[in-house]
This record gives structure tokens, sequence and C-alpha cells, in this order.
């Protein structure tokens, strides 16, 4: 199935304006995930696509037809919530089988249908248990297994996995990957999880403060933030920011703790950044400390900065810097187990520009 939203907007009773004009066309059986910080407008959306909400100004529909005034049942949507409610007094297959017997399915096509389910979601060996003898994960595949009997063809969900601790829900996150594959829903997924929206979406829609700020695939949102609140959101640590402006052939930091050539940037675009108040970018991941393989000084910026602490996770560590002396803005740099640092230290770092992001600090888009 595939979905419109045109101009959508939701005002709530008491007067509050919670998504504006919202436009987004979501292809046959795509995995599209809503993310932002709580409060954005995710849930919603979502809720205005289900028909739990009624939408204030705009247009939803589904394969071309205006459903705006349809029930949630008229619009064949399955929906999966973050609490997922089981019935406690009910095995699986019961709990499963549930919402058809309703719908006054014959038992041949439920049993059928709720072993397909247990097939894919790996819990044929659990249909006689109750919830209470499952483990978190299970309980929320049986959630997941009660939408997918119902053969819809649009499924959304609500952080579904939030109930879950770390590692299942790591495992979750691909298992849902493939339960899409073989159910083939268009899927609308909300998180305020930015590792799930990356992992599992075809493309991410990112939120703030009610209004789409970016749509794209993970790798579009991750190389090529539009404005700096989906830089800032999507990646972790967050990207490096850096307050400076132009002056003559130097980039400077506008506490003057560092200036940086323009040289590796070409004249066209310098000119872009002229007499703006910038933003200057770049990933804790995208630095090296020696000249990286392939590139000259003249493809980098060269960047110092003053160690504050040291983290190590295992793999990489993160660097807490400041740039430039020990007044300069901060920053967090990646770099493997073995680079030794030392609190107070000075550290030089470079960037290739084509991992350096600018943004206008007033209109905060990028600058391309
Ligand atoms: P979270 O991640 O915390 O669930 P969200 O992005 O899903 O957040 P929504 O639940 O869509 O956000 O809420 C968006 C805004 O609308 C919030 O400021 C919320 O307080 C407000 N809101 C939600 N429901 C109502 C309501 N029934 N009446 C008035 N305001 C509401």
């Amino acid at each position: 199935m595939a979905l419109e939203l045109k101009h959508v907007t939701k005002i709530y009773d008491n007067g509050f304006q919670a998504v504006t004009d919202f436009n987004l066309e979501i292809k046959d059986k795509e995995f599209i995930c809503l993310v932002g910080p709580s409060g954005c407008g995710k849930s919603t959306t979502l809720r205005m696509i289900a028909g739990l909400e009624t939408i204030t100004d705009g247009e939803f529909n589904i394969n071309g037809v205006k459903v705006n005034d349809l029930s949630p049942r008229q619009r064949g949507i399955a929906m999966v919530f973050q609490s997922y409610a089981l019935y406690p007094t009910l095995t699986v297959y019961e709990n499963m089988a549930f919402g058809l017997e309703l719908a006054g399915f014959d038992q041949d096509v439920i049993k059928q249908r709720v072993d397909e389910a247990a097939k894919i979601l790996g819990l044929t060996e659990y249909l006689d248990r109750k919830p209470k003898n499952l483990s978190g994960g299970q309980r929320q595949r049986v959630a997941l297994g009660r939408a997918i009997i119902r053969h819809a063809d649009i499924f959304l969900m609500d952080e579904p996995l939030s109930n879950l601790d770390a590692k299942q829900r790591v495992n979750m996150r691909s298992e849902l990957v493939k339960i899409h594959r073989s159910v083939g829903a268009t899927t609308i997924y909300v998180t305020h999880d930015q590792i799930e929206a990356m992992t599992m979406s075809d493309r991410i829609v990112v939120m703030s403060l009610g209004k789409v700020q970016q749509v794209g695939t993970p790798k579009e949102l991750y190389f090529h933030p539009k404005n700096l609140f989906v830089a800032g959101f999507i990646g972790d640590p967050p990207m490096n920011f850096l307050n400076s402006h132009v002056e003559g052939k130097q980039i400077v930091a506008d506490d003057n703790s560092i200036t940086l050539p323009v040289a590796p940037l070409g004249k066209e675009f310098v000119s872009k950044l002229e007499g703006k108040s910038l933003v200057v970018a770049y990933r804790p991941e995208h630095v090296y400390y020696e000249i990286p393989e392939g590139s000259t000084a003249k493809d980098c910026f060269e960047f110092k900065g003053v160690v504050e602490v040291s983290e190590l996770l295992g793999d990489v560590q993160n660097i807490y810097i400041t740039v430039g002396n020990a007044q300069g803005a901060k920053a967090v740099l990646k770099a493997g187990p073995n680079l030794v640092t030392k609190p107070g230290a000075e550290i030089k770092y470079f960037v290739k520009k084509e991992d350096m992001h600018f943004f206008d600090a007033i209109s905060q888009d990028v600058i391309e």
C-alpha cells in the first residue's frame, strides 16, 4: 500500500499545534521511521495515520484514496504499541488468535495464520505458554504476532522495543527487519532512538517541534544533513560544532581559539561562506591523527585541541577536548584504543575537506 500525507496539521482541542504541514509519500512495502526528541509530534502523526486522532487540516491518502474520515478498522492498519498488553490468563496462541476470533474467522483459518506468524516470529514452541512465562522479547513478539495474523497491508509501530533491555533491543531490531521482509507490509515505526532508525529504515523522517526537518535514507541523513538540527540529532556521539566566520583567507572561530585556512575549499564555495555567521561541523569518527592516506595537507583541515578526558570503550575511545586552546569550544574525537592521550596535553587532528559541513548559523541550513 502506498501512503501519502499532504499538508497534514494537527491542532489539539486545547489549541496546541502538535504537527505542522507534514508532507510525505510512502512507497508500497517501505519501512519508514519517524524520529525526533520527546514531544516533537511523532506519536500524533502515527495516530492520525491510524485514525485514532482526527486530522485538523490536510489529507491522508491510501493508494490514492483520501481516508481522513475512515475509522481505524476501515483503513486496514495493524498497530503495535509500546505497552503490548497481553491477556495474562490466555496462552500465546489464544492471545494471537483473539482478534480474529472476535472478527468471526474460521478456526481453521485462525490456526493456519497463528502457526504461520509463530513460525516467522520463532514462537512455535511457546504457543501453549502464558505471558508471565515469557521473556520481554518473547512477549513483544506475541504482540507483533497479533498484528501479523491480521494480514494487514500497513503496520504502525510506536516505540515497540522501549520496554526491552539493551541486548533484547539489538536482537529485536534485526528480527523486525526480517519480519518486515517476510510480511511485506508498508511499515511506519516511531522511535526517539536514532540507532533503531538508522539500522532498520529504508527512509527516516526527522521531526522537531511538529515539523519535518528532513526525509532521507540513513546514509543521506548521516552524510548530508540539511540543517543543524538533523546534523546534531543523527550520530553518536553527535557532530562537533564550531561557531566561526571567514576573515580574509581564514576561517576564524568566534571565540578566537583557532583559525583554519580556507585553502582546501574552492573559491566559489568560500564566497558562499563569506560574511555569514557559520557553524563548522565534523563528526567525531571523521578525524585522523596523521594526514590520511590518499590525501595531502591541501585536502585537509588541521585542528589543534587540548585533551580534557578520554573514555576507553573497548575497541574505540572517545577523546573529549577543547578546540584550539583550553578555553575553546568542546569537541569529541574518536580514536583507536592505542592512541595515548593525557588530560591537558595538546592534540593535533585532521579532517578531510569532504567530511566538513558548513551551516548558516542564522538560517541553520547547510551551505553546499
Ligand atoms: P514522545 O517521544 O515523548 O512520545 P512524541 O514526539 O510522540 O513524543 P506527541 O505524543 O506526538 O510527541 O506529542 C506532541 C505534542 O503534542 C506534545 O507537546 C504533547 O504534549 C502534545 N499533545 C499530545 N497529545 C495531546 C492532547 N491530547 N492534547 C493536547 N496536547 C497534546
